[in-house]
């Protein structure tokens, strides 16, 4: 197993309180890993370091085997897909602009951000007609799924999810998990994804990683998790999806 991300004792401070601290974790490529924990544990802190969009106060971060200090920025993030709650779409442009705007920034030939958006749209379950229209045009799951395909476009070796589906029904949610397993199965992209529902993390991960107050409470893989919780917070989290 290749080590694709290394946290080593990573801290993040703000007005003089750590939000996360001594966060040691290392995901190898190809891992599906869930990040749960109560609201402010620290858990966007982490996947925001991945693509740098916050810097540790202490400790390193290390993605593809370089620090993230020590990479240039731009051409990091463009091998990192991102989504976030609310598809984060741009309204001004259509489904089509919106999946190849990143191939497009790298210069990639038009009939090939044409392909590439029609080889997305069958991997997200989107019509090909749907192309053209602008988001408003499009219901919240529909939405959500241009989301992933535009953060998936550029067939990153990474991509981050920050509650991706936590705005959408319980039925597209269903959809959306299921369409999300077989991207992973499909590539050998690595997730990280941040979800509050430990259902949504047994289903969908291979790895979890447990947050409390900055702290990592357990990470290990799904079922290490679920028959070994390690402490009473895990297992009070454990004991809510039976
Ligand atoms: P989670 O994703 O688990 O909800 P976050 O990582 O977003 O938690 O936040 C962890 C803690 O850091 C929270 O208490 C939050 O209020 C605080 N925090 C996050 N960003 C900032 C900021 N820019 N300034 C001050 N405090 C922040």
């Amino acid at each position: 197993m290749n080590q694709i991300i290394e946290y080593k004792n990573i801290g993040k401070s703000y007005q003089g309180k750590w939000v996360v601290r001594h966060c040691n974790l290392t995901i190898n490529e190809g891992d599906f890993l869930c990040i749960v924990g109560t609201s402010g544990s620290g858990k966007t802190t982490l996947l925001k370091m991945i693509n740098g969009l916050i810097v540790p106060d202490e400790g390193d971060i290390t993605i593809f085997g370089t620090r993230v200090i020590d990479q240039d920025i731009i051409s990091l993030r463009r091998k990192i897909g991102y989504a976030i709650q609310g598809d984060g779409l741009f309204p001004h442009m259509t489904v089509a602009e919106n999946i190849g705007y990143v191939p497009r920034l790298e210069g990639a030939p038009k009939e090939e951000v044409d392909a590439i958006v029609e080889r997305m749209l069958s991997l997200v379950g989107l019509p090909l007609d749907s192309k053209e229209k602008y988001p408003k045009e499009l219901s919240g799951g529909q939405q959500q799924r241009v989301g992933i395909a535009r953060a998936y476009a550029n067939s990153p070796k990474i991509l981050l999810m920050d509650e991706p589906f936590g705005a959408v029904d319980s039925i597209t949610r269903y959809q959306l998990q299921e369409d999300l397993k077989h991207i992973h199965k499909q590539t050998d992209c690595t997730i990280v994804f941040i979800t509050h529902d430990m259902h949504e993390a047994f289903k969908l991960g291979t790895h979890i990683l447990v947050m409390h107050e900055g702290k990592i409470q357990q990470y290990g893989t799904t079922e290490e998790v679920k028959n070994h919780p390690s402490n009473d917070y895990v297992k009070q989290l454990v004991e809510m999806t039976r």
